[in-house]
């Protein structure tokens, strides 16, 4: 899936116009002592297996890579091949203008039922107006087991919900994504801002942000980059639409082949999000699919 996912992105960068919101600065991880960084040993070995590129590295080497780090980290793990976006809501807005470019279009509307069969589906509209489809996709991240328990089936979704904070781009010279793994949270410069988040908050879709956690993460950061200007940042909570395995439902609704479920993607939605959309289309137009969907069924709950 993720060898798919990165060809997909990039070709759909390519087609799209959008290349240039690609970041391949790489990653750096970082580690508070030699036992943290021995305990990460046989993650990056799993890593070398699968052919991903990094380099640990300590003292004068860290400092270059990232000047002004707290001296708490002793070691890290760079990896030049990681790649991040330039903004994630302007990338998804110029993904879906290509979209349209190709005739996608756009109604925003809260769906409240959704009944299918063999040869469609009708959803009805909040405004109790309904809408036909011959074939439907379910993706609406993590309320689509609403909408599949509808369908009768029972899916175990659950969301993670995260927090960051967005700071002005003149808060701290961040050289690449910093990865923090021991505390959860990364920092990652943006075109429009530095961005300061993680946490997983099992909370579910209705109660209200908690957005102290986005104030710890940053009192954090405050500390592990000491000359980092925290004022004036933009909170955010989203919602990490995840199942127990941690892998996406993409398949059939087993009991209306007419609907595609596509959801579940976790900590990682935006990374598999072409990949899925290939997977989509493969399902729709009844093509072989690129990679093997049985770890994806929505029937091995
Ligand atoms: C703090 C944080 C950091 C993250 N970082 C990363 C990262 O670095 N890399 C990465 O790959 N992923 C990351 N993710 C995960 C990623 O954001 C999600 O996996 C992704 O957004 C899920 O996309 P989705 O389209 O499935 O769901 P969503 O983006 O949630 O979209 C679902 C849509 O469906 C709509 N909807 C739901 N029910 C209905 C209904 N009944 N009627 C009409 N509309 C409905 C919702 O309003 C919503 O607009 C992060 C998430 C968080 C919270």
């Amino acid at each position: 899936m993720m060898k798919l996912a990165e060809a997909q992105w990039m070709g759909l960068l390519d087609r799209s116009g959008t290349r240039p919101m690609l970041r391949e600065d790489g990653s750096l991880e970082l580690y508070e002592s030699e036992a943290e960084f021995r305990a990460s040993l046989s993650g990056w070995a799993a890593r070398e297996r699968f052919g991903i590129g990094f380099r640990h590295i300590e003292g004068e080497d860290l400092a270059g890579l990232q000047p002004g780090l707290s001296p708490r980290f002793v070691k890290g793990t760079f990896v030049p091949g990681w790649k991040t976006v330039a903004d994630p809501k302007l990338l998804g807005k110029a993904v879906w203008a290509y979209a349209q470019s190709k005739g996608a279009r756009f109604e925003m509307a809260r769906i409240d039922r959704v009944a299918a069969d063999q040869d469609g589906a009708v959803l009805t509209l909040a405004d109790g107006t309904t809408r036909q489809a011959g074939r439907l996709v379910v993706a609406a991240g993590a309320w689509s087991h609403l909408l599949a328990r509808q369908l009768g089936d029972r899916i175990p979704l659950e969301t993670e919900r995260g927090y960051n904070t967005t700071l002005p781009s003149s808060a701290f010279d961040v050289k690449r994504q910093l990865i923090f793994s021991g505390h959860g949270f990364v920092i990652t410069p943006l075109d429009t801002g530095l961005r300061v988040g993680g946490a997983v908050e099992l909370g579910g879709i209705e109660r209200p942000p908690n957005f102290n956690r986005s104030k710890a993460l940053l009192r954090k950061a405050r500390q592990f980059l000491p000359g980092l200007d925290a004022s004036g940042g933009r909170e955010w909570m989203g919602f990490r639409p995840s199942l127990p395995d941690s892998v996406p439902v993409i398949g059939k609704a087993p009991g209306a082949p007419s609907v595609v479920y596509a959801f579940g993607h976790g900590h990682l939605g935006l990374t598999q999000a072409a990949a899925t959309g290939r997977l989509i289309r493969e399902l729709v137009l009844g093509q072989d699919a690129s990679v093997d969907l049985a770890p994806f069924s929505p029937q091995r709950f």
